[in-house]
């Protein structure tokens, strides 16, 4: 669904209704009224969503796929309507290519994994970013383990934007794969994913798109961008925790083994020989998080009635709105300043440690996150123990950068 009329960022009136559905941020913590800026973290759920998952376990709790009765028939209509939902938000060709996971993390253990089996070889190299989250650094520093693969990073510079004039010199005929976060969680740079693409094409090199940050933030499409991979998380787009997404191209869906075994997964056992299902089913081993699968659908049919672009335009709204205000309280210190970037401030303020901030604002009811952000390279990079970041979701409100920036004040004078 696109909305029928072009939202406004500044829109109070539509924006509050929408953040009256997030019935969380109706509560005070310590006295104060909540004010959510821990997005990127984890997003909260509009009532719709959560109605989802009571409706799910009040009228069609069954398992799916397997059953002929009429719950498990509903349910599997239900999952499987979701998977077409997921497909058509990402412009992927075919729901053969969504694939079903934990989330992120999941989703790039499973292919670092697969992949390491089918395509590396010892002195193969695969390339990644030096701003990547852990969860796009470990699973392929595992599988370079395994393999005798090495891996090379693309340097950042001291504005948090990739080196990409080193490209070239990087790619070489060794490269298998080239695996970059869209959007970085810690700094908020949201990186040319397109020309890397590109680049990489050239050169026959599959890319994998690290988009937790990105796809709850703006459009997103997969076709477009020629990626051969992209993961994401449910719960940062409005849905719950445990489920999440790996997109690939069904060619490589069809090329790489499967991840785990068990039920669902196969298409015919014997003692002797297991074959594999179909796509995408031969990634999907076990009962799945059903109830996440149906939330899921819910929360992209939420987005998609507010619109990604409104959504993008009313988050940068309230993140200028908040940076404005932010430079001008002696002692910031912004970290990560790409010309190109998301709804994510990180900083630190001059003499005070991210950690004794962030105690202070829970204290007036802010929420936001401190320390390393799952980013240690990062953070030796720019050699600080970690940031305060701050992230805005477009069910935020003026209010909350008021709030947020009067508890800064208060907190900057407590401990100078
Ligand atoms: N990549 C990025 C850029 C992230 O921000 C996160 C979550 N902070 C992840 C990967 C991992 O996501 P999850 O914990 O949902 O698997």
């Amino acid at each position: 669904m696109t909305p029928t009329v072009s939202i406004q960022p500044q829109d109070a009136l539509y924006w509050n209704k929408i953040r009256n559905d997030f019935p969380i941020l109706q509560q005070s913590v310590n006295g104060y009224p909540l004010v959510y800026l821990d997005n990127a973290a984890s997003s909260q759920k509009p009532q719709q969503v959560i109605d989802s998952i009571v409706h799910y376990y009040t009228t069609y709790n069954a398992n799916v796929h397997r059953g002929v009765h009429t719950l498990s028939q509903k349910g599997t209509d239900a999952f499987e309507a979701a998977r077409k939902k997921v497909q058509h938000f990402i412009g992927a060709n075919s729901e053969k290519e969504i694939i079903f996971t934990k989330g992120t993390t999941n989703s790039v253990n499973l292919l670092a994994y697969t992949f390491s089996q089918q395509m590396l070889m010892p002195d193969d190299e695969i390339l990644i970013t030096a701003m990547e989250h852990h969860a796009n650094l470990v699973p392929w520093q595992m599988a370079c383990e395994r393999t005798g693969a090495k891996l090379r990073v693309i340097p950042m510079n001291d504005e948090g934007e990739l080196q990409l004039d080193q490209l070239d010199n990087l790619i070489t005929d060794k490269t298998r794969l080239i695996s970059v976060v869209h959007v970085s969680n810690a700094l908020g740079t949201v990186n040319p994913v397109k020309y890397i693409i590109d680049k990489a094409h050239n050169h026959h090199i599959p890319v994998m798109i690290d988009g937790a940050q990105a796809i709850p933030h703006q459009p997103v499409n997969v076709k477009e961008l020629d990626c051969d991979f992209y993961c994401f998380s449910g719960h940062k787009m409005c849905a719950p925790t445990g489920i999440g997404v790996l997109y690939a191209k069904q060619t490589w869906l069809e090329k790489l083994p499967p991840f785990e075994g068990g039920g669902e997964m196969i298409s015919d056992v014997s003692f002797e020989k297991t074959t594999y299902n179909e796509l995408p089913f031969k990634f999907e081993a076990g009962t799945p998080h059903i109830e996440g699968v149906i939330a899921l659908g819910q929360a992209i049919d939420y987005l998609e009635n507010i619109g990604m672009d409104a959504i993008y335009a009313r988050e940068m709204y309230l993140h200028n709105l908040a940076y404005e205000k932010l430079n001008t309280i002696p002692g910031f210190i912004p970290v990560g300043k790409a010309a190109k970037k998301a709804s994510v401030i990180s900083f630190l303020i001059d003499g005070i440690h991210p950690y004794d901030l962030g105690v202070i604002l829970d204290k007036q009811g802010i929420a936001v996150r401190t320390g390393h952000h799952c980013t240690q390279p990062i953070m030796k990079q720019f050699n600080i123990p970690g940031t305060v970041r701050a992230s805005f979701a477009f069910y935020n409100s003026e209010q909350d950068v008021e709030f947020f920036i009067a508890a800064i004040k208060k907190a900057v004078k407590m401990l100078s």
